[in-house]
């Protein structure tokens, strides 16, 4: 064997299935100690101290601490700098090795660049594998050796590297977990409310458990996944796991393993999007510029002609369009959104109301529940065409086309918004076209019940071609 004591320390992957770095730390070690750091570095730029999200994050370890108690051991959980805590428990549990799954946040490198001068410093190995991607930088590239920047090319050279091992199951015997008794003097009485925050129960259930049956629900529309996604209305048109990947309640191989069953269009197409997650995963280790700067420098002059005031009107969910109100009741409600939703509001806050996507990517990054910087990032910069694989900056989605075709029946937007809930189809997805009577039918008189619109589409998406092609001329790029 090669170490006495390990430590397994958890991040962004709460599960003890299919767990890469700790299948390694069991195979190399007499006795493995499980380990998470609650990191103050990012809870302590939270500004609501009722984050859903580290309540799912506290679920979640509740749940964890659970199935290791089963296995007869315990989870140690400490609070603070993960570089001072990490050296604090190495050296009271006189630990040989920290094993970890590797993190591409250009925050979280640095991190992990820290922690590791520091074991070296005092000759602890510290030991990372890949477990949150399929593939990771640079095992996906193009022929000249270089990293994809679209993505279609990128998928199908994804997809001919893909082979079963690519996918393999790394679950594993816990026999080498450290005995509670010897956990029970290193452990802390932990508490959301000792942490500052409170419970801010996201209606998810947690944990492996939570990922599991999420997954099997959405087995049974699978099939249908290709026709149904694009619809916010339909329940279980997607699956819904992305706060699970986000955590790491569910490895990303198990999913792949289940979309790699069936070769029919539902499976395929669904495989496809966890392809954009390994993209967007790669796109941002590679060029982590794209944190607080646009992937193509050629926008960087882009002046931004947007009102302070219409931001927090879209924030609100009112702008007068419907379809974005009620996406963006739903998310301030829930912390979730449908994709054909995202994409449509960034969409309007960038060519609509020309208001700069760092603004919007900010707002979604306080509050998603599956906030993730690389998926939120490329979301952001494909819809207001500033990034990889970006649609042309001449693309712009008109609101009211998108809310006829993806919410025809103005489902989901009666359920967000119930003062419209009295038009009927015709006007649901455009009000301002219905009459005074009308109005007055529907029991919802605009100006009063629910807002004008606060924009003409049309004047703006001049507006938005002229700022782009602007920026586009002037650029030395
Ligand atoms: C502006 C914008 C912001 C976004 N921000 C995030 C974010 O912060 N976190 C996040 O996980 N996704 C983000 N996405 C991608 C996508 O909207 C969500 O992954 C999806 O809505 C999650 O729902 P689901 O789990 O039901 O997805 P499904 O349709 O069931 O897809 C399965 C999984 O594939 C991955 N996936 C799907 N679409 C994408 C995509 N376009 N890019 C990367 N991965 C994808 C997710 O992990 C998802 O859980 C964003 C998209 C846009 C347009």
């Amino acid at each position: 064997m090669k170490y006495k004591q390990s430590l397994c320390w958890f991040r962004r992957d709460l599960r003890l299935s299919d767990h890469v770095a700790l299948s390694h730390a069991i195979r190399q070690s007499e006795r493995v100690f499980l380990f998470f750091i609650f990191d103050t570095n990012i809870l302590n730029k939270l500004k609501d101290k009722d984050d859903r999200r580290v309540s799912f994050i506290a679920n979640c370890l509740r749940e964890l601490e659970k199935s290791i108690k089963s296995k007869h051991s315990s989870l140690i959980i400490r609070y603070g700098d993960p570089v001072k805590e990490v050296f604090k428990i190495v050296k009271e549990l006189k630990v040989n090795a920290v094993f970890i799954n590797r993190d591409y946040e250009p925050s979280a490198k640095d991190r992990d660049d820290r922690v590791l001068k520091k074991m070296r410093s005092i000759g602890v190995d510290f030991n990372s594998y890949k477990d949150h991607v399929v593939f990771e930088h640079p095992e996906v590239l193009t022929q000249q050796g270089t990293s994809f920047r679209v993505f279609t090319p990128y998928k199908n050279a994804w997809l001919k590297e893909l082979c079963e091992e690519s996918y393999s199951d790394f679950s594993c015997k816990l026999d080498r977990l450290a005995p509670k008794e010897v956990c029970k003097k290193h452990l802390w009485d932990w508490s959301l409310e000792k942490i500052g925050f409170k419970q801010n129960f996201p209606n998810i259930q947690p944990g492996e458990k939570g990922a599991r049956s999420r997954l099997n629900s959405f087995k049974r529309y699978i099939e249908e996944y290709d026709t149904n996604r694009d619809y916010p209305a339909r329940v279980n048109g997607t699956s819904g796991l992305s706060i699970h990947l986000r955590f790491g309640t569910i490895s990303v191989r198990a999913l792949v393993r289940f979309a790699m069953k069936n070769n029919s269009k539902g499976y395929k197409t669904w495989l496809s999007e966890l392809i954009w997650r390994d993209f967007y995963q790669t796109i941002l280790d590679c060029f982590p510029h794209i944190v607080i700067g646009n992937f193509k420098p050629e926008y960087d002059g882009i002046q931004w002609e947007g009102k302070t005031k219409h931001f927090q009107l879209w924030k609100d969910g009112m702008t007068g369009y419907p379809l974005i109100d009620a996406a963006m009741r739903h998310f301030k409600k829930t912390g979730w959104m449908h994709n054909r939703l995202r994409m449509v509001v960034a969409s309007f806050l960038t060519k609509d109301l020309l208001i700069d996507w760092r603004k919007g990517e900010a707002w979604f990054a306080q509050n998603l529940l599956d906030f993730d910087l690389a998926a939120n990032n490329g979301g952001w910069q494909w819809a207001s065409s500033t990034g990889c694989d970006a649609q042309p900056y001449f693309r712009i989605f008109n609101p009211i086309a998108q809310s006829k075709r993806f919410d025809p029946e103005g489902e989901f937007i009666k359920n967000e918004i119930p003062e419209l809930s009295g038009f009927s189809k015709k006007y649901i997805h455009w009000p301002i076209m219905a009459k005074q009577t009308e109005q007055c039918k529907a029991d919802c008189v605009l100006g009063k019940d629910y807002p004008f619109p606060i924009v003409d589409h049309a004047v703006q998406r001049r507006m938005a071609l002229n700022m782009y092609k602007k920026a586009k001329i002037q650029s030395p790029a």
